[in-house]
């Protein structure tokens, strides 16, 4: 009996070994497995008709078992200072959004974890989409196969970044953000490097305790917004649960076991997190670990009520950290034009 459509597996699921029974119990070659290993990552093969050194009947056996979830990128928007945004379909018709963000020395892609997100954060636009599934570890790989062909392709650079500040918390979908970052970094995949890889999270502590336990080698930004237990929780609810002490700790156990610092990223809102007892807060949670500062211009979304602090109390952010051998810096939004600035991600084209 021919497969159905329902019955079909992801391909990109099975390991090379699973693939190579599959071919061994239907009578082909286990070398087989690594060709069409080879076509699902690296060539980014997105029918199996485009294997063009397997046989006809090796193509038709595949697609009777198997079918490739690969994204589909529709819409691409550009922004006046470069930036592109993708709006991406998903295999079964969701949609999620990811960014190519050119500066003068580097290409960065920022991608999407889950579809929507489940954490409420007051002043962010994904937010407002629930959280309606994971990301499987071949979207977030396909996003960033895309974003590196639309570099070589507008730009004629390499892809050089990768972070992951799109829609969702990539440590509520830890395992295939693992297995997505090992795809991306192996010579099997798209070869990049490890240290070029940021992921961000609010900043969940048993993951990050995990995360150091798991001896990862990829760089760790949390969105932090403030360092004050009261203010973080009224425009953060995850901080009611995981509070900051919590977080402290684990990162306190992060730089133990990988010495590796962190980067906070910070906005600054007016009435919310402009005072001095704010700043002090910050730089006093700046020595839990070695770390240094983003502070992220604000993206204002739709019917928000934040609005960005102005450049005098950020001069005293600035200042204060410095002053205190905290490598600081200002980030500017790009593609904000487009909506594809920080926090804007929401599906809105
Ligand atoms: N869930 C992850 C990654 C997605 S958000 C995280 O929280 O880190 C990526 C970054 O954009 C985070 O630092 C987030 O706090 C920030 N952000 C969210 N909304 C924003 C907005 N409207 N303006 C500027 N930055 C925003």
């Amino acid at each position: 009996m021919q497969a159905t459509h329902t019955t079909k597996r992801d391909i990109r699921k099975l390991k090379v070994e699973e693939l190579k029974e599959f071919f061994v119990s239907h009578g082909d070659k286990a070398f087989r497995a690594q060709q069409v290993d080879e076509w699902l990552w690296k060539k980014s093969a997105k029918k199996f008709d485009q294997m063009t050194n397997l046989s006809v009947a090796t193509r038709e056996l595949l697609g009777q078992h198997f079918e490739i979830n690969h994204i589909q990128v529709d819409t691409m928007q550009r922004s006046t200072d470069g930036t592109i945004k993708n709006a991406v379909t998903l295999h079964d018709g969701l949609i999620v959004e990811s960014v190519l963000i050119p500066a003068e020395k580097r290409i960065t892609a920022c991608v999407s974890s889950q579809v929507g997100c489940s954490l409420a954060c007051k002043f962010c636009a994904t937010a407002r989409l629930k959280r309606q599934r994971n990301l499987s570890a071949d979207e977030i790989y396909d996003q960033v196969a895309a974003i590196k062909e639309q570099a070589e392709m507008f730009f004629n650079r390499p892809l050089t970044n990768i972070v992951f500040m799109g829609m969702g918390e990539p440590l509520l979908n830890y395992s295939n953000v693992i297995a997505a970052i090992e795809k991306i970094t192996s010579q099997k995949g798209l070869g990049m490097a490890m240290k070029r890889i940021t992921v961000s999270t609010v900043g969940i502590a048993k993951m990050i305790t995990k995360m150091a336990d798991d001896g990862v080698k990829f760089n760790l930004a949390v969105s932090l917004h403030s360092a004050l237990d009261q203010t973080r929780s009224s425009i953060m609810p995850i901080n009611d649960s995981n509070p900051l002490n919590e977080l402290a700790d684990a990162l306190r156990y992060w730089y133990q076991k990988t010495k590796r610092k962190v980067t906070y990223e910070y906005v600054v809102w007016q009435g919310i997190n402009d005072s001095m007892e704010h700043a002090q807060a910050l730089l006093k949670f700046c020595k839990v670990i070695p770390s240094k500062v983003n502070l992220i211009e604000y993206n204002p979304i739709e019917d928000g009520e934040f609005k960005q602090a102005n450049d005098a109390v950020l001069t005293m952010y600035m200042d204060l950290l410095e002053r205190n051998g905290i490598t600081t810096r200002i980030r500017k939004s790009r593609g904000k034009d487009i909506d594809a600035a920080c926090g804007q991600l929401a599906n809105k084209s």
